[in-house]
């Protein structure tokens, strides 16, 4: 036995007990004629003893271990005279009896603690090594913990997990595909899945009535730190439902992590319309831990004179509470830079200052009176004390630039306060995206979505407006500015599939050629279904705060899409290509 407890489970309860340990040697001291060791795995760290009066052979050779040394031990549980209230094993050490060295090692290239000295590029070079720091271990463990609560959970309520391929076919909608030469058909390729969507749409065809499955998704897209060209996604569907029963059951999944891992209730999620999202905050995810709602000020400030507003489509701001006077000129300049920034793309900030003493300070004070200033103030309930921003030009962007201004004034501001949650739903998304570039429509959530019924009989109209303004019955979960999750109630019915498929610009046989598979399905008794699906490790961060999901992947890729640790993508020798038939145009 290499071990009868792990280097977290000793306590005082235990002094006197003869143990036998194993783990890792996280760091050692030498005292006098004493020698401490804290043995360290993936339950907690162990204080050993050695003395050299005791056992001087003993105690010189636990001299001679470097850290991350594998050792095993045995020894006497005792009381330690120098307690460390900091760790739960801090009461007691080990009196070394014998020492055995499982393995040597290498001095490890950054220090194996909470605040590693390994910049990240390293660290995730040598991963086997940033896995042993408590920080990326227990983010590991607590993605194990929302797995487990999430199976528990469905399973419960009758869904199974099932499996679906990860080589299928390629399709040009959605992201870009990674694909995999077929050697067996050589001049065909396979696609790895973007997510499972037909293949569980399939299933309920085929009468299993819930699913679920935690399961890899492939995305060839450029990389922000967000994301990574391999994810995981909780993901879901369920036959004989309408938007209403997946709200409910999927809020009770959210509900239910936060409860049995955070112990946070949290409360029955608020909904509101994609419209409503951005109008009042610029965001179809909109953060909802503060107000700050973006106000409409057409009525108050344009055909008064002031070109800027008057040439504009939309002018809008928003009411920052409290900071009017502590707010200088310098912070003010910072914050016109910031809006200007080509990644903002606003063309200037108007300020007005609305002071303790009644008084106020304007960047427009000579296009409008006072008076017109303190009415608009009453309109957007800014009070003495407050600062309103503005921002104006045309209608999408400058809501979509408010957002962001929203956003950055409440992380000046501080008011996105950790351990706080705002869950909700956005509901009745467009069906469809115009694409001024292609100029098509494209899917806004993807081809199987269905419209509202409401706005079903749309779907004939050859008016561009017409098109853009059906709702879908689609629905994204959002807490604190991120989407964890998003669905939709689909199309079940082969003609309404057909009918989108001609919308979204594929011609009978494009259709036929890309998703015959899922048409011939909808010909057999498809039943009414819908679904959704999770970015698990989006949950985990966003559940604890984070803001990479990369912490959160055992082995996540760097931003160039590159696997550090086992480097790859990598080049293929020719017999290997030739053997799939490939051939690779050298640069
Ligand atoms: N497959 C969709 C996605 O990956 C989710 C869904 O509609 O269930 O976004």
């Amino acid at each position: 036995m290499y071990r009868t407890v792990t280097c977290g489970d000793l306590r005082i309860t235990h002094v006197s007990q003869s143990v036998t340990l194993a783990g890792w040697v996280q760091s050692s001291r030498n005292l006098g004629g004493m020698t401490f060791i804290d043995l360290r795995d993936r339950y907690g760290i162990t204080q050993l003893v050695f003395n050299l009066e005791d056992n001087e052979e003993l105690c010189l050779a636990a001299r001679k271990l470097g850290r991350e040394y594998v050792i095993q031990i045995k020894g006497t549980v005792r009381e330690r005279s120098a307690k460390n209230a900091n760790r739960p094993t801090g009461d007691v050490e080990i009196q070394v009896t014998e020492l055995v060295v499982l393995n040597a090692s290498s001095v490890p290239p950054f220090t194996i603690e909470d605040e590693s000295d390994g910049g990240e590029e390293l660290r995730m070079k040598y991963r086997y090594l940033d896995i042993r720091r408590n920080p990326v271990k227990e983010k590991l463990l607590f993605r194990h913990q929302i797995a487990l609560e999430t199976r528990k959970y469905l399973s419960e309520l009758q869904f199974t997990e099932i499996e679906t391929p990860y080589l299928i076919k390629s399709t040009p909608e959605g992201a870009r595909d990674f694909v995999v030469p077929s050697r067996m058909n050589q001049g065909q390729f396979y696609a790895l899945p973007q997510s499972p969507q037909t293949f569980k749409q399939i299933l309920m065809v085929a009468g299993m009535d819930r699913y679920f499955q935690i399961v890899r998704c492939f995305r060839d897209e450029d990389l922000r730190a967000d994301r990574q060209p391999e994810f995981t996604q909780i993901d879901c569907e369920m036959a004989f439902v309408e938007e209403e029963d997946i709200l409910i059951t999927f809020e009770g999944l959210m509900k239910h992590l936060f409860k049995t891992i955070l112990q946070i209730e949290l409360p029955d999620f608020p909904r509101m319309s994609y419209d409503e999202a951005l109008r009042d905050y610029g965001s179809d995810k909109p953060d909802l831990r503060f107000d700050m709602k973006i106000q409409h000020l057409n009525d108050s400030l344009k055909d008064k004179g002031f070109a800027v507003f008057d040439n504009a489509e939309l002018v809008a701001g928003i009411v920052c509470k409290g900071i009017g006077e502590s707010y200088s000129n310098k912070d003010i300049n910072d914050l016109t830079d910031w809006v200007k920034r080509p990644q903002i793309g606003a063309k200037g900030l108007v300020y007005i200052k609305y002071n303790q003493d009644g008084s106020l300070k304007s960047s427009v004070g000579k296009f409008f009176t006072d008076e017109q200033l303190k009415e608009l103030a009453q309109k957007v309930g800014a009070e003495a004390g407050d600062l309103l921003l503005i921002l104006a030009g045309t209608h999408d962007a400058t809501l979509k630039q408010c957002g962001e201004l929203r956003l950055e004034m409440a992380r000046r501001m501080n008011l996105m306060k950790p351990g706080e949650f705002k869950a909700f739903w956005v509901l009745d998304f467009p069906l469809l995206e115009w694409d001024e570039e292609s100029q098509r429509f494209f899917a806004m959530h993807h081809p199987f979505t269905s419209p509202l019924p409401q706005d079903m009989h749309k779907l004939n109209s050859s008016d561009k407006d017409t098109l853009k303004s059906i709702r879908a019955a689609a629905y994204d979960m959002v807490i604190n500015g991120a989407e964890v999750g998003g669905g939709s109630i689909r199309i079940h019915d082969r003609a309404l599939q057909a009918q989108n498929f001609k919308l979204l610009g594929f011609t009978e046989e494009e259709a036929e050629a890309q998703f015959g598979f899922l048409l011939g399905a909808f010909e057999y008794g498809a039943p009414p279904h819908g679904g959704i699906a999770f970015g698990l490790d989006r949950v985990c961060a966003i559940m604890q705060g984070s803001t990479s999901i990369r912490d959160y992947i055992a082995f996540p890729k760097n931003n160039q899409g590159r696997d550090m640790m086992i480097d790859a993508p990598s080049a293929l020798e020719l017999k290997q290509l030739n053997e799939l038939g490939v051939s690779v145009m050298q640069k």
